[in-house]
């Protein structure tokens, strides 16, 4: 099966996890550092937490800018479901807001809609939103900088697809239109660590938080405590074990050093695809529109009803061709059916939902998976 996406693996990224584990510290040592500050760099983030994945990232963070029971979370239905569970770990409550079919993001005039009706109902408003790069494609966040300055929201990046992406030509992550940044490198993503995530933010209290939660809401910093016992350790929050280990931080280093390879095969494989798809009953992804995308994810819509999205699916599937599906509209899941969430509640997420299929797309597909790939669906299509 040629999976949609999967990790690259080579000589250097073996080697320095091989180190690792003859070294003394196969957690809590100087790699997980050397991972953060070389997240920081690449980011241009000042601040950076790695830890064990995207979802506890993602927890971090809404913990971090202090959301709980009385908060109000809105995000995009079009993502992993991880991207709306972080808010109800916190107690908060969830909404969505639909996505604008060209870019699959959030649709900030929809925001900009909803912001404007909440506060004239005098109903409430978000305290946060978490806004998705879906694929690896920027959202605009000038724009929804300024809605948040507006309306008095903050805002998280969900950047789970998104490294080696960037918006106005600084790499998502910089944090500068939002409070933190979140990536996840599961085998899937751009980089890996196996299981791995990390937030960035430019907030030194922001950060501050996340690396005491991250393990146990324990410090050893002396500075913040008046015994100075040697043994002494003191809990301050509640926190959890959420930390990476060396092992896996020697591996995001090495793929760190691999990552501008990655995306710039990624973009010409995405480019191969529009080469060799176009003429058929899909539509594309705009690859201008994705100049600075990661390329996480090709996704094509279906636009003709000759053939079925689950006809087609199952034609590649039967072909060895591991085609996927990204999203299942959250509120769609049945956890979050509970909460009232209507039949097209976001009628653009929905059509997308019914029409999307997502085509292999990672570094070490060859050019011959690719002919193979775009004949099938030449000869599912016709
Ligand atoms: C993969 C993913 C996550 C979760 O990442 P993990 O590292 O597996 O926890 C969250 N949000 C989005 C958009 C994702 O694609």
């Amino acid at each position: 099966m040629i999976s949609y996406g999967r990790q690259s693996i080579d000589q250097s990224d073996i080697d320095a996890v091989i180190s690792v584990l003859k070294s003394d510290f196969l957690t809590q040592g100087k790699t997980i550092d050397q991972f953060e500050q070389s997240l920081c760099q690449y980011t241009t983030a000042q601040y950076c937490s790695v830890v064990t994945n995207a979802t506890s990232a993602l927890h971090l963070a809404c913990l971090a800018l202090d959301i709980n029971s009385d908060s109000l979370v809105w995000t995009s239905p079009i993502s992993f479901v991880a991207s709306s569970n972080c808010a109800l770990y916190c107690g908060a409550k969830i909404d969505f807001i639909d996505i604008n079919l060209d870019t699959h993001n959030i649709d900030i005039s929809k925001l900009e809609i909803k912001l404007a009706a909440t506060k004239q109902q005098n109903k409430k408003l978000p305290d946060l939103l978490i806004v998705v790069h879906m694929g690896g494609l920027s959202v605009d966040m000038a724009q929804i900088s300024e809605l948040s300055k507006l309306y008095g929201f903050k805002v998280v990046e969900d950047a789970s697809h998104a490294i080696g992406g960037a918006y106005q030509s600084r790499a998502i992550g910089s944090c500068e239109y939002s409070e933190a940044a979140i990536f996840s490198f599961h085998p899937v993503k751009i980089i890996t660590t196996g299981e791995g995530g990390a937030i960035t933010t430019n907030s030194a209290s922001v950060d501050k938080k996340i690396k005491l939660m991250r393990s146990h809401g324990i410090t050893r910093d002396i500075s913040t405590m008046e015994v100075d016992d040697p043994w002494y350790y003191e809990q301050k929050l509640l926190g959890f074990n959420f930390r990476m280990t060396d092992i896996q931080a020697a591996l995001g280093l090495a793929q760190m050093s691999r990552l501008e390879e990655f995306v710039k095969r990624r973009r010409y494989l995405a480019n191969y695809y529009n080469e060799m798809l176009k003429g058929l009953p899909l539509e594309l992804p705009d690859t201008q529109l994705a100049k600075d995308s990661s390329w996480h994810l090709y996704v094509v819509k279906l636009v003709e009803k000759k053939v079925s999205r689950r006809q087609l699916f199952d034609f590649l599937r039967s072909s060895d061709i591991g085609v996927n599906v990204h999203y299942i509209p959250i509120y769609k899941q049945p956890y979050y059916q509970s909460m009232g969430f209507t039949q097209d509640y976001c009628p653009n997420a929905e059509d997308y939902y019914r029409r999307c299929i997502s085509l292999p797309l990672h570094p070490g597909l060859t050019e011959e998976n690719m002919y193979f790939i775009v004949n099938k669906i030449r000869e599912a299509l016709n």
